[in-house]
């Protein structure tokens, strides 16, 4: 039985990653400040003599005994990451520093949760891990996109100086089961508002694009990448390659949720990516993995969710 640590356990992923270790028969120790998370999510998890909580920010050291490490603490949101901006920054560098002195100092195997943001507003489509990314530095999204790439680099350099076993991982847009109503991405807004008859707001025209994956194909491959030979950091993109605009998924909910709502343009946010698409081909060759969900049937599945919680 593996000791498994993981912050920001009481998010959206992270409680998803919980309930598959704690089901693969490993001791789960979660951590989190409920900053999004909510204890809701990890309600049912509690019942499982090998899961229990801690609650501490990530911001602040900690010591942590355990065999691996999930990095996941941070609002992944940008309603939420933009409200603290100071504090998503840190949540990133400091987050960061204070697992890798952790799993440093219990010798443990740590993985980021990076981000298809590290690319910003790419000028390569689709984006492979080779490429740098075009980042406003100083832009409203930039605690988010420069604090993940802050963290990426301190892993890196821990890995080069302490010879760390590190993995990265970067996460492209993900959703499923467990998103809160007032989370403010895309897909539970869409999903909430055609529930409740209300305008769907398209923020632009909607002709950006965005690729989406299920929740259980990205914690599928965030455990195949930790259980990786310690020669494989990273970083290696996590995602579903089928990409959409963000009018058609409006236009797909409405369909799916049958709903009468009516889709309402709203100004679009500074410096919002006009294409997001993964090149998972690493992946698939390194993790033996490819998502296993369509969006149809992840939609399906979401809106019943969310049809039992409003
Ligand atoms: P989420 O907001 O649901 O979960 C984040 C969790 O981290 C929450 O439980 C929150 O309370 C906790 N947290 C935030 N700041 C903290 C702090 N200072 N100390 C302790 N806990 C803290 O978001 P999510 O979608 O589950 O994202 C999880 C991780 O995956 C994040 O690191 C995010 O950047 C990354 N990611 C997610 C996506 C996606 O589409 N969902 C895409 C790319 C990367
Ligand atoms: N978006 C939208 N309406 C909403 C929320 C988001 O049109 O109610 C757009 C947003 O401008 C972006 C895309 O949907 O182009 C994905 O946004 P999200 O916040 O989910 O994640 P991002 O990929 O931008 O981090």
């Amino acid at each position: 039985m593996k000791r498994i640590l993981v912050t920001g356990g009481a998010g959206f992923i992270g409680s998803h990653l919980c309930r598959k270790l704690l089901d693969a028969g490993d001791e789960v120790v979660c951590m989190d400040n409920f900053y999004t998370g909510r204890r809701e999510n990890i309600a049912e998890l509690r019942a499982d003599k090998h899961f229990s909580f801690i609650e501490h920010d990530v911001t602040e050291p900690y010591t942590a005994n355990a065999d691996e490490i999930y990095n996941l603490a941070c609002p992944a949101s940008p309603v939420w990451y933009q409200k603290e901006p100071v504090k998503t920054f840190m949540t990133n560098i400091l987050g960061a520093k204070n697992a890798l002195d952790a799993a440093r100092q219990c010798g443990a195997k740590l993985l980021l949760s990076s981000t298809s943001e590290v690319y910003g507003d790419a000028k390569e489509s689709p984006q492979k891990e080779t490429y740098w990314g075009n980042v406003n530095p100083v832009g409203i999204r930039a605690c988010y996109d420069e604090g993940k790439r802050g963290a990426e680099t301190l892993f890196f350099d821990y890995h080069r100086q302490y010879g760390m076993d590190i993995k990265v991982a970067r996460i492209f847009n993900t959703y499923g089961e467990r998103m809160a109503h007032n989370d403010g991405r895309v897909v539970s807004n869409f999903i909430v508002q055609a529930l409740c008859g209300e305008p769907i707001t398209v923020y632009g025209d909607g002709s950006q694009t965005r690729s989406f994956c299920y929740a259980s194909d990205t914690v599928d491959a965030l455990v195949r990448l930790m259980a990786a030979d310690k020669s494989e950091t990273g970083p290696v993109n996590i995602g579903n390659p089928v990409e959409i605009t963000i009018r058609e998924l409006a236009e797909r909910i409405i369909a799916l949720t049958e709903s009468r709502s009516q889709i309402i343009e709203k100004p679009l946010p500074a410096d919002d990516p006009k294409r997001r698409r993964p090149c998972i081909e690493k992946a698939k060759a390194l993790l033996c993995w490819k998502p296993l969900v369509t969006l149809e049937e992840g939609l399906r599945r979401t809106i019943t969710y969310f049809q039992g919680t409003i």
